[in-house]
């Protein structure tokens, strides 16, 4: 297959990084995933968006504007013939001798980006997931697609020995969100799931759920909620560009929803989609 190493397509074995590039060493830049559906990217202008604000936020200025980078995905999505899957996408600081201080003389940033083919879970969607509880030990810009993943890793191996999907995450009473997605609750017919804040990761997802929600009256709250009121909660889902609108049916071994996916849940599954169809198509 093919990879992108800055501007250029080249083979995917041809695709190598120095020892000191910044990403490498110190997890010093930031990165995308974006789904493929029918050989087309879903929301790909918006995760380009993120991506250069990600890159801003910390100082990296994106070395291509978006048309020029989604072009150069879309040659790579057809360049390795991919139909269902996802594009995994990084920018680093670039090359420069070890130092915890950004280099003084200007460095040429490393854009990589290769493709991978990828499923949709169907079937989990339709059983719907189990998932533990765990505190959220990460720092205080989660709101940033950094590459430091330390925190989300091992929440998320901790899930994987409990035989678990994903872990939510809480910062004393408050749940903020799953290792690699956002957490929704429902309660009363209302949907309610984190402020985007620098507590969370803005969901790309979350996004189009949101939207979703406004366009088809699902009542919607953006805001904190607890331990509690997820223990309380008439369903449980997450949402992820991987896991989509993923039902959790089982929280550290107790049922949620008598251990099947919810109708709120069910229907926001119908609506996303009817998204991805008009989209990327059937
Ligand atoms: N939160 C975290 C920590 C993530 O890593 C992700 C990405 O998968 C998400 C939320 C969901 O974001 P998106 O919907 O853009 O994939």
């Amino acid at each position: 297959g093919f990879a992108i190493l800055n501007g250029n397509i080249i083979d995917r074995s041809e695709a190598k990084v120095d020892v000191e590039d910044r990403g490498y060493q110190f997890g010093d830049g930031v990165y995308e995933v974006i789904r493929v559906y029918n050989g087309k990217m879903f929301t790909g202008a918006e995760h380009l968006e993120r991506f250069g604000k990600s890159s801003d936020s910390i100082g990296i200025s994106l070395p291509y504007r978006t048309e020029e980078l989604l072009a150069l995905l879309e040659e790579l999505i057809e360049k390795n013939n991919l139909q269902l899957g996802i594009i995994y996408m990084q920018l680093t600081r670039g090359v420069s001798p070890r130092n915890h201080a950004f280099p003084i003389e200007k460095v040429a940033p490393v854009l990589t980006a290769y493709t991978k083919e990828f499923a949709r879970p169907d079937e989990s969607m339709k059983k719907g997931v189990p998932a533990i509880l765990t505190e959220d030990i990460r720092w205080l810009r989660c709101d940033i697609k950094s590459l430091n993943l330390l925190g989300n890793l091992l929440a998320k191996q901790k899930a994987a020995e409990a035989g678990c999907f994903e872990a939510i995450q809480h910062r004393g009473e408050n749940v903020t969100e799953g290792s690699s997605s956002n957490i929704y609750i429902v309660k009363n017919g209302v949907v309610i799931t984190h402020e985007s804040n620098n507590l969370i990761l803005k969901g790309i997802t979350k996004d189009v759920i949101l939207e979703l929600c406004l366009e088809n009256n699902i009542p919607v709250e953006e805001r904190t909620f607890t331990l509690e009121e997820l223990a309380n909660a008439d369903e449980v889902f997450l949402s992820s560009t991987t896991s989509e609108v993923m039902p959790i049916v089982e929280i550290d071994d107790k049922k949620v929803t008598e251990g099947q996916p919810g109708p709120v849940t069910k229907k926001l599954q119908k609506l996303f989609q009817l998204e991805i169809e008009n989209q990327c198509g059937k």
